[in-house]
């Protein structure tokens, strides 16, 4: 998947605005099948939740570089966790009081962290200043918060009942590729698709799938990625899992979990380039920022059962402007299990049982989510 082909334009939304406001423009993305609904005016966003989630508002704030941040001392009190910095200050630990298996690791200069075992990346690295580190506040509340604390998401979803797959690619866009394998990202994508929708339809789930053949939705990407998001919005989905797999150098292997990154925060893989611009960075809150603690909580999930049931290397939990994300009207993740540039893992991708444990994984992971969920309910 390239990040560039994930950019959704002004002027695509544009065009998507001006084309899903012709009668039947819309059809075209609905699959054929039993799992397909009668078309529904859906709201095009939920009401605004009644509880906010809760805010770090009460913690003192330091500005550093114009982002606001708190001491991880604060942050571990609010947390209701016990907080030990090592001797030099760079390592600081976050442990539950009630729960010591519940923890967070945090480093000085670095944005990757270690939450309940999974590798994380915050938004902005952890800074120490005048001996002390200091976490940024969209990452204390949009990123360790939903971790650690899921409870402070505020309005808890309703369960999830329909669940919207998304089979990255298809059509003409093919995804990334292994030619020496001849195995294809849009093959791959939709046979773990079907295979999951089995599996969630047994376990009593409504299952809709953005699509069920080789076609794209749009031939334009920008319109393509936006439309598998409405087509979950229209059949009112309550969850959102886009699947892919990934391409990078030959020795890279491993599974990476996205979800759309917090306002003001840059994708995990626009550091460390030279250019200080970002042209994919959201100053303001888009539709999926609505649910960055669910998303959060909903990626952990597939990323701990993913990494559990493949065994492959934990390539992070990671944010991105992803189109196909952005405009949901429920919490979404992007999964990508597997790199078929690495020879070993397109290997792996190529076999069917490979691909029903992918498939066995988001099943367990969607049912461990759910468990949070009710877990969050007052009895
Ligand atoms: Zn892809």
């Amino acid at each position: 998947m390239s990040p560039a082909a994930f950019r959704l334009t002004a002027l695509g939304a544009f065009f998507l605005l001006v084309t899903a406001s012709l009668p039947g423009a819309q059809g075209a993305a609905t699959p054929p099948g039993p799992a397909a609904a009668p078309a529904a005016p859906a709201p095009l966003l939920r009401a605004a939740p009644e509880r906010p989630a809760r805010s770090t508002a009460a913690l003192a704030s330091t500005s550093f570089g114009g982002i606001d941040h708190v001491s991880a001392t604060d942050l571990a009190v609010w947390l209701g966790c016990t907080g030990a910095a090592n001797d030099s200050a760079r390592k600081f630990t976050l442990t539950d009081k009630n729960n010591p298996a519940n923890r967070a690791e945090l480093n000085a200069d670095g944005r990757e962290a270690l939450v309940n075992g999974l590798r994380v990346f915050l938004g902005s690295p952890v800074l120490l200043r005048g001996g002390k580190l200091y976490v940024s506040r969209i990452d204390a509340e949009r990123c360790l918060a939903p971790l650690l604390r899921p409870a402070f998401g505020g309005v808890v979803p309703p369960p999830p009942k329909i669940i919207a797959l998304d089979p990255g690619h298809g059509g003409r866009d093919d995804g990334t590729e292994n030619k020496e394998l001849g195995l294809k990202e849009k093959t791959l994508t939709l046979d773990v698709s079907l295979r999951l929708k089995k599996l969630l339809e047994a376990a009593g789930y409504r299952v809709v799938l953005t699509r069920t053949e080789d076609r794209e939705l749009s031939p334009r990407k920008e319109i393509d990625l936006a439309l598998r998001a409405s087509f979950a919005n229209r059949e009112r989905a309550d969850l959102f899992v886009s699947i892919h797999f990934n391409a990078a150098t030959k020795d890279t292997q491993g599974t990476e979990v996205f979800t759309y990154a917090p306002r003001m925060q840059h994708a995990t893989d626009w550091w460390g380039q030279l250019t200080r611009d970002d042209p994919d960075l959201e100053t303001g809150e888009q539709p999926a920022n609505r649910f960055d603690s669910w998303n959060v909580a909903l990626a952990a999930a597939l990323h701990r059962q993913l990494l559990q049931t493949l065994q492959t290397e934990d390539r992070g939990k990671k944010i991105a402007h992803w189109a196909v994300l952005k405009t949901l009207n429920c919490p979404g993740v992007l999964v990508e299990p597997a790199i078929l540039s690495n020879a070993a893992e397109a290997r792996r991708a190529a076999r069917p049982e490979f691909r029903q444990q992918v498939a066995e994984a988001l099943a367990a992971g969607i049912r461990d989510y759910a468990a949070t969920l009710d877990s969050l309910r007052p009895r």
